[in-house]
């Protein structure tokens, strides 16, 4: 996934913990082993009411009807069972506001029997446990139920919501733990199952899911007939459940890539990606064969709230990065990349959620750096690495680990920019200190390794410490790596890219403050994007309101269609007090819903009266084209706002 949510959700009563200084699991084989013998993991995942050291899930087969009028999938799941434990009799589900119609076991003549079960009443962050009484360890069950209106992993548009204005839509997004609010299952990415699904809806909606889409066909010619099958042959956890129903048409990118989007956007989609071919082939040169077949893109409405999700076969992608230069396509190596760090080697519980987005990020570098230069890349890291130095310090310690202590927050809030941001760090570090010929070999065998697997932190320490750490003494001492992993903050010697280009902005930045230069004689001219968010990312917290009036007046930045810029200029144009930019934030509020894009603009209106009244009637408008995760995102913002006395318009951050 590629988000970027601030900390700002993180609850106030986490408990500082101690440094950590758990002992690392002793290494036994300083050779690579058969993906075979790797032990299943058993660690607990506070996130599901699972037991699945009990009995798993291994396959999962879906029969549902879509109802865009009802908003709701109804039908059946069946799932076939592995029972580990020799005493187990009951199966414990994840749900969440899911009606529970009847549940069946297969007995050994193939015929259905009622069990008996109850649904807890639900916990607020992990839905409601489903216990199903199985005395006879059945080898499977099937659940009939109907997934709720406001399901937390559905969103339901009206036509007025799309850009076609013709047609419903729907979408789903179960990362972090919202596949429960559709599917009841082991809700743990410890558990993986293979998936089929037939899916019935109106004939006049194409509908899409995470796995081989027999509908589609691979050149998406197939017409729509209301009645879909899908097939996910491989393991996947139940954060890859993925499905999207809309107008949507299909133009290829390549031999084994193309995008889905709604007719008017299939064009400058495909255009945008039409990389897409050679970001496959860059990452298997660096990491071995793209093991899942087709890799398509569905381009979703400007509501979905995040970049991009990494559902295989089928990326899920927000518009915001459709900029018409390629110049946000990273965010499609992120997905790419997912295909080996995440969906190959999965995170066993969200507190590991560090090897999916550490890993992937910088993955996704070394495709930019080698689709489109170095000096690209450095930017991009160094965006990501300025932000976490100036934000790392003002988040509770255990926040501040890679591998945080357990904690009981809601799974989205897990993954934050010390996943991503601090642990494409560390790899950074050690590609930097053993030297690329080394560091990708051990990258290379590490997917091999764990290839269908879902693995904890110590798991991959363990790997790393037989395959890298000590294969070549002198380079890097496992201290060092324990501080990276298991410490707060960055470490001290954490090595940064040069980037001459960024030095010239710091220095025009600068002299443009002093009064030195004018603002229409800045060399913003030749900026790309990634420049132009550095020179706004670093303006003070609250600029000179005259400052701003000259650069707007100069470069027009309010009002501009790129995302990225839109998001940086209202935040510190609202912060300098400028009004005549409120009604263009309000827009740019409105029309994304991408909550990295369009959340920071919430608590930069909230620090004054006038401004949080202006954003409460703003979210009162744009609140129904907002997924149900920015919904409670933006809420937060509000919530906390109004706990605290009003500050005046010069507060800052
Ligand atoms: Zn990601």
């Amino acid at each position: 996934m590629r988000l970027s949510i601030l900390l700002l959700s993180v609850p106030c009563a986490i408990v500082v913990l101690a440094a950590c200084n758990r002992d690392m699991p002793a290494s036994t084989s300083p050779t690579i082993a058969p993906a075979h013998t790797v032990a299943m993991t058993t660690q607990h995942d506070e996130h599901s009411y699972a037991e699945p050291d009990k009995v798993r899930i291994t396959d999962l087969a879906l029969d549902l009807a879509l109802d865009f009028d009802q908003r709701q999938l109804a039908g059946a799941a069946t799932a076939t069972l592995h029972w580990l434990d020799p005493r187990a009799t009951q199966l414990l589900l994840d749900t969440r506001e899911l009606t529970i119609d009847k549940v069946e076991g297969a007995a050994s003549n193939g015929q259905w029997t009622p069990l008996q079960y109850a649904l807890a009443a639900p916990d607020r962050i992990l839905g409601s446990k489903l216990t199903i009484q199985m005395p006879q360890r059945n080898p499977a069950v099937r659940i009939t139920y109907r997934t709720s209106p406001a399901a937390s992993g559905l969103q339901w548009l009206q036509p007025s919501m799309t850009q076609g204005k013709q047609q419903p839509f729907m979408f789903s997004q179960s990362e972090a733990i919202h596949a429960r609010s559709w599917v009841p299952l082991q809700d743990t990415p410890s558990v993986r199952f293979t998936y089929r699904a037939h899916v019935l809806a109106p004939k006049d909606a194409m509908v899409l899911m995470s796995a081989q889409n027999d509908a589609a066909a691979a050149d998406g010619s197939a017409p729509r007939s209301g009645d879909y099958r899908f097939t996910m042959r491989e393991p996947i956890p139940s954060y890859l459940l993925a499905i999207a129903a809309g107008d949507l048409v299909f133009q290829s990118t390549g031999k084994r890539s193309g995008v889905w989007a709604e007719p008017a956007m299939v064009g400058p989609a495909a255009k945008e990606f039409e990389d897409t071919e050679k970001m496959i082939e860059v990452a298997e040169s660096l990491y071995g064969p793209y093991r899942w077949g087709r890799y398509d893109l569905l381009v979703l409405p400007p509501s979905f709230p995040f970049g991009g999700m990494e559902n295989p076969n089928m990326t899920f992608a927000t518009p915001t990065i459709i900029v018409g230069d390629k110049s946000l396509v990273s965010v499609v190596s992120h997905e790419l990349a997912h295909s080996w760090s995440g969906n190959l080697v999965t995170m066993a519980t969200w507190r590991d959620g560090w090897l999916n987005e550490g890993f992937t990020t910088y993955v996704q570098g070394r495709i930019t750096e080698a689709l489109y230069g170095k000096a690209l890349a450095d930017e991009e890291v160094l965006l990501a690495e300025r932000n976490l130095q100036k934000t790392i310090g003002k988040m509770p310690e255990n926040a501040q680990r890679l591998a945080p202590q357990p904690r009981r927050i809601d799974a989205d809030d897990e993954l934050s920019d010390v996943a991503y941001d601090k642990g494409s760090w560390f790899l950074r570090t050690l590609e930097q200190r053993f030297g690329r010929e080394y560091f990708d070999a051990w990258l290379k065998g590490y997917f091999d390794h764990f290839a269908w697997h879902s693995i904890t932190t110590e798991q991959m320490l363990a790997n790393l410490k037989s395959n890298l750490i000590d294969k070549y003494p002198g380079k890097m001492s496992w201290d060092e790596v324990k501080e990276w992993v298991y410490g707060a903050g960055i470490p001290k010697d954490a090595p940064i890219p040069d980037s001459p280009r960024f030095d010239a902005i710091d220095k025009e930045r600068a002299s443009f403050l002093a009064g030195k230069i004018a603002a229409d004689k800045l060399d913003a001219k030749n900026w790309n994007t990634q420049e132009w968010m550095y020179f706004l990312d670093r303006l003070p917290d609250v600029p000179p309101l005259a400052k701003m009036r000259q650069l707007d007046a100069a470069w027009h930045l309010t009002g501009t269609p790129n995302a990225e810029i839109g998001m940086r200029w209202y935040v510190h144009a609202i912060a300098a007090g400028d009004k005549a930019v409120w009604n263009a934030a309000a827009g740019h509020m409105t029309r994304i819903g991408r909550i990295y894009l369009t959340l920071p603009v919430y608590p930069a209106f909230a620090k004054t009266p006038d401004g949080l009244a202006f954003a409460e009637q703003t979210y009162a408008k744009a609140k129904d084209g907002y997924h149900p995760i920015t919904r409670t995102a933006i809420e937060r913002v509000f919530a906390k706002a109004q706990a605290k006395p009003r500050a005046g318009k010069t507060a800052s951050k």
